[in-house]
């Protein structure tokens, strides 16, 4: 019997670069060694054990097996070989690529790092993308939407700490009328002018954006989740639709708005022409900011027990698209921090120059929870800022009090 170790949707590791995934690469090996066996008439099935007591017995056959057939022993034992080569080679490219963009983003922002103060208006949300905990079918999700005042008692704790942007993220709320946004938004700007906002609020109309806009808003995020339309639909329900996330797009750049889109590493269904695609669409459109990170599943979903993106893939992609786009703002996500430990470091460390801690008020952080166990901070946001300019500080980065537009 042969395990391959991974196999179906239990995809295993990624090298760096994403193009090898464990579980094609074992169940080709898998096969050739089957094959190999059944010429010498060995019956060979492949079957997938968990089972450590199963794995052991299965060790001690491997050696029966091969006791007296040194000839096939090597060929198995140099198809393992080539495994372990092409993931060494993925590493050193991923080495090159880090080193590269890093030059460039320091030519560029120098050692400096952007952050923006994050707030979570609302985790209502009428829509029900598949992969997100604050999906409105979730009926196990603890609602909450923020008071103007509450927003702005978060951006006035924010520009104490020198927050020179501030990010209103929630759901598609429909609370949250355009006539709110613009009360907002100008009380934010007339209070600290030499602030700018971004807005993270979904899909919404042409006139509604450019009422926002006119209001003051400077900077609009919108992930494109993919850019590969039969994955969209895989991703989303029949309602949503790639065509107007796409038309949302151009409109948000057409309007002004300096436009962010992005996507999740490893979402579920993601294949590596995915990617690439994603890939060429950044080139294309060229945005002023890109938004990556680990998809990671929560347990409220169907996508519950696909597994979670990989941070090494993350941080090689965050490579690409400095190289991409050298000036282009790109954020470490919270995603990245949560997947690993110092996953945000990483992410600087590869060529991000962002990051975005939480400014929303400490009751609801747990609340606007997009996936399993997010990264969330228990202490005061003035201790959290100390911490991360800190961390920032070990690597030999910099946070600076900045509103952080794009250099042109
Ligand atoms: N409603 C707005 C929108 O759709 O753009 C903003 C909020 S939405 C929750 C922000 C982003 O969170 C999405 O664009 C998505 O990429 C990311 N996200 C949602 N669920 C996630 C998950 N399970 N893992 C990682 N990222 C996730």
């Amino acid at each position: 019997m042969i395990d391959p170790g991974h196999g179906g949707y239990d995809e295993g590791g990624r090298s760096s670069d994403g193009r090898i995934v464990e579980n094609v690469y074992n169940l080709m090996i898998s096969n050739k060694i089957k094959t190999l066996l059944e010429k010498e008439g060995v019956n060979a099935p492949i079957k997938h054990l968990y089972n450590s007591a199963a794995i052991a017995d299965l060790e001690k056959k491997y050696d029966e097996v091969f006791a007296d057939r040194e000839e096939l022993r090597r060929e198995v034992e140099d198809l393992k070989n080539q495994l372990a080569r092409n993931k060494k080679l993925n590493e050193e490219i991923a080495e090159y690529l880090k080193n590269e963009a890093v030059k460039k983003r320091k030519a560029v922002y120098g050692n400096t790092v952007f952050i923006r103060g994050l707030i979570e208006i609302s985790n209502i949300c009428k829509n029900d993308c598949l992969y997100c905990g604050i999906r409105c079918s979730n009926k196990t999700c603890d609602r909450y939407r923020l008071t103007k005042d509450e927003i702005l008692s978060c951006c006035d704790e924010g520009y104490s700490l020198g927050f020179r942007t501030f990010v209103m993220q929630g759901g598609e709320d429909l609370h949250f009328t355009d006539e709110l946004l613009i009360e907002i938004i100008s009380e934010i700007k007339q209070k600290y002018p030499d602030c700018a906002v971004t807005l993270s609020l979904g899909e919404r109309s042409y006139e509604s954006y450019k009422k926002l806009y006119d209001a003051g808003a400077d900077r609009y995020l919108l992930r494109h989740e993919t850019a590969d339309e039969e994955h969209y639909n895989k991703l989303h329900p029949e309602k949503m639709s790639y065509k107007t996330r796409m038309e949302c797009l151009k409109n948000l750049k057409e309007i002004g708005f300096q436009t962010g889109c992005g996507f999740m590493v490893g979402s579920p269904y993601q294949t590596t022409e995915n990617i690439a695609k994603d890939l060429k669409f950044i080139e294309e459109f060229s945005p002023e900011m890109c938004g990556i990170g680990p998809f990671i599943p929560h347990n409220a979903t169907e996508f519950k027990d696909f597994p979670s993106g990989d941070v090494d893939l993350t941080c090689f992609l965050l490579s690409v698209i400095r190289l991409i786009k050298p000036t282009i703002l790109l954020p470490a996500t919270t995603a990245l921090g949560t997947a690993e430990q110092g996953g945000r470091e990483k992410g600087i460390l590869c060529g991000a120059n962002v990051i975005m801690p939480n400014l929303s008020p400490h009751s609801v952080r747990k609340k606007y929870e997009l996936y399993n166990n997010k990264l969330i901070s228990g202490n005061e946001s003035a201790q959290e800022i100390e911490n991360l300019k800190n961390s920032m500080k070990n690597i030999g980065y910099e946070i600076v009090t900045d509103r952080g537009d794009i250099k042109r």
